[in-house]
């Protein structure tokens, strides 16, 4: 992961998810060139292109996990439904538009209607218990079948934040410290359910280095494409400082 490098080298400073809950809840200060690298979906890619050099380097990292996909098979289902446009009766970008009952019926039968065979693309529930072990790697939880929030009613909004949040910290056992918004989509009532939690940091994919005048549960990020591998297969860092996103232009 050249970024990962990149950083190490050039003196920017990996902060951990423990890190930013002290800066915004306990006024610790926050070192110059401050990143946290976070991962979004467990994406079993991951596996090979970061997790090696993070585990070299002791490089603290968060990744985000829709524990419903992992615990199913492992398939993605935007990545299902774009391979199978030609099935949907709707065009691809109304998917995103539609309440969560409609998403899960349609699908459902994209599930069964299309032959078309996906290999598992997400990590495993032994994977996560295996990198769980490490220090350096944190988890957080990323509703369990990744729906954008807006479009879910109280109860799906409910189950889906509470629900990923209790199974991760079976998984790691360890705490759900963080959490990160399916697509940046959020609405106030995701953020009251994280409070009720006791979740202390929720990330977006609004796209600029944090600051310390952010709200803790809107932490923008800085979205890094690595190589050629596919839009969702992205490193998101939350740079504090913002030379961050010179840094970023000049990669
Ligand atoms: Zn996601």
């Amino acid at each position: 992961m050249r970024l990962v490098r990149w950083l190490n080298k050039n003196n920017y400073y990996f902060v951990s998810e423990t890190d930013v809950i002290e800066y915004y809840y306990n006024g610790k200060r926050i070192p110059s060139g401050a990143v946290w690298l976070t991962l979004d979906d467990g994406w079993k890619e991951n596996l090979f292109n970061v997790i090696p050099i993070v585990n070299q380097y002791k490089i603290p990292i968060t990744i985000f996990i829709p524990t419903g996909i992992v615990e199913n098979d492992g398939i993605y289902w935007w990545s299902l439904l774009q391979k199978s446009r030609d099935v949907l009766q709707i065009p691809y970008s109304e998917v995103f538009k539609i309440p969560e009952k409609e998403r899960r019926k349609l699908v459902e039968k994209v599930r069964f209607s299309s032959n078309r065979q996906l290999l598992r693309q997400a990590v495993t529930k032994d994977d996560i218990y295996n990198l769980s072990q490490y220090k350096w790697i944190s988890f957080g939880a990323h509703t369990v079948l990744h729906p954008l929030l807006p479009n879910c009613t109280e109860d799906e909004l409910n189950y889906e934040i509470i629900h990923s949040c209790e199974t991760l910290a079976q998984w790691t056992k360890r705490p759900v410290n963080s959490f990160a918004y399916p697509m940046g989509k959020v609405d106030t009532r995701a953020i009251e359910v994280l409070k009720n939690l006791g979740v202390k940091v929720a990330v977006t994919t609004e796209m600029r280095p944090a600051s310390i005048t952010d709200d803790p549960f809107l932490l923008p990020r800085v979205s890094v494409y690595d190589g050629i591998t596919n839009a969702e297969g992205i490193a998101n860092v939350v740079g504090v400082w913002p030379r961050v996103i010179k840094m970023i232009k000049r990669i």
